[in-house]
Parts: structure tokens; C-alpha cells; sequence
């Protein structure tokens, strides 16, 4: 992966479009921008322009260089891309996808979750949210078909959450492994 594909990628994360991400790259590629000519090049509207950049500003992707004022009080904001900040921004999301995995998984093998007999992509519950329903005797049961619930199959899940993790790996090594 180029270094430019990996700009693409940061800034996508932030703006979530992939397209304009990269038109966005393509508009100011040519280092310190004025916001005006960003909009023109990439057809999009001044306020849209601005509100993608200081999203950016916030991810530290980009900088607001400096604001001219000309004589009859119009204002000219020049930015550029931080592409320094890029890596270190990749390995951020990256990690925080997979501590959310992690956590995941955590849950999946300590909590005994029950879903649909019929369908488990209906309902899903931990066990001690239909408690109740076992103890009032009813046997607890789907609130889309009727159908009962029964004790989810979690090895299917952790071995879903462990093929994640792993291309997560690989995802982290393709991108940013063969740097420094
Ligand atoms: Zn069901």
C-alpha cells in the first residue's frame, strides 16, 4: 500500500466516503491551500469544504496555516495536510477497533447469551435479562417468531471474533508494517 493510498484511507475514516477522501487529497496535494480553491477543485460546496477540514483538524490530519484578510474584509484560510499525523492516526483506529473485539470477546465467554431457536439473527439476549421469564415458569421466547430460545452456540462466535483479530493483524501489517 503507497503512502498516498494510506492518506486516502486516514482521511476516509474521518470524512467516511472513500471518494472524497481521495478528492479531497487530490485538491491539496500541492501542499498550503487556499479552502476557496479546495471547494472549486472538488466541486463541493465552501461549507462543506470547511466542515471536512476542520473534522480533520480535530483527527490532527490537517492544519489551518494561516488566515489572510484582504482590504475589502473578505477572509482566505490556507490548510494543509498533516501527513506526519497519518500513521500514528491508522494505528489509533486500528487498536480502538480491536479493543472493541476484545471486549467482545471477553463478554462472549463470560456471559451465557440465549437466542431465537429458529433464527438466531432475531433475538439475542444475555441470560440474566429473560431471568424472569424462566423463573415465572414461561419458558422464555423469540419476541419476532414465538419460536423458544435456546443457549447460544459461543464457540462460533469466538471464532468469529478471532478471525477478526487476526485480520486486523494482517490488516496492521499490510498497512503499516513496512515503515521506519
Ligand atoms: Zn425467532
Amino acid at each position: 500500500m503507497g503512502e498516498e493510498d494510506l492518506v486516502d484511507l486516514a482521511i476516509a475514516a474521518v470524512v467516511q466516503d472513500f471518494d472524497l477522501a481521495h478528492r479531497l487529497r487530490e485538491a491539496m496535494r500541492k501542499g498550503i491551500v487556499e479552502e476557496t480553491r479546495i471547494s472549486i477543485r472538488m466541486g463541493i460546496s465552501q461549507q462543506e469544504t470547511r466542515k471536512m477540514l476542520y473534522m480533520l483538524q480535530d483527527a490532527n490530519l490537517a492544519h489551518r496555516v494561516r488566515v489572510k484578510e484582504t482590504k475589502d474584509g473578505t477572509k482566505h484560510v490556507y490548510w494543509r495536510i498533516n501527513y506526519g499525523a497519518v500513521r500514528d492516526f491508522l494505528r489509533g483506529r486500528i487498536e480502538m477497533v480491536r479493543r472493541a473485539l476484545l471486549e467482545r470477546s471477553h463478554l462472549e465467554e463470560n456471559v451465557e447469551y440465549y437466542v431465537c431457536a429458529a433464527d438466531p439473527s432475531h433475538y439475542r439476549a444475555p441470560f440474566d435479562e429473560i431471568l424472569m421469564e424462566f423463573l415465572g415458569g414461561e419458558p422464555p421466547s423469540c419476541p419476532v417468531c414465538g419460536a423458544l430460545l435456546e443457549p447460544a452456540d459461543r464457540s462460533r462466535n469466538l471464532d468469529k471474533i478471532r478471525n477478526l483479530l487476526s485480520t486486523l493483524d494482517r490488516i496492521e501489517d499490510a498497512l503499516l508494517g513496512e515503515q521506519e
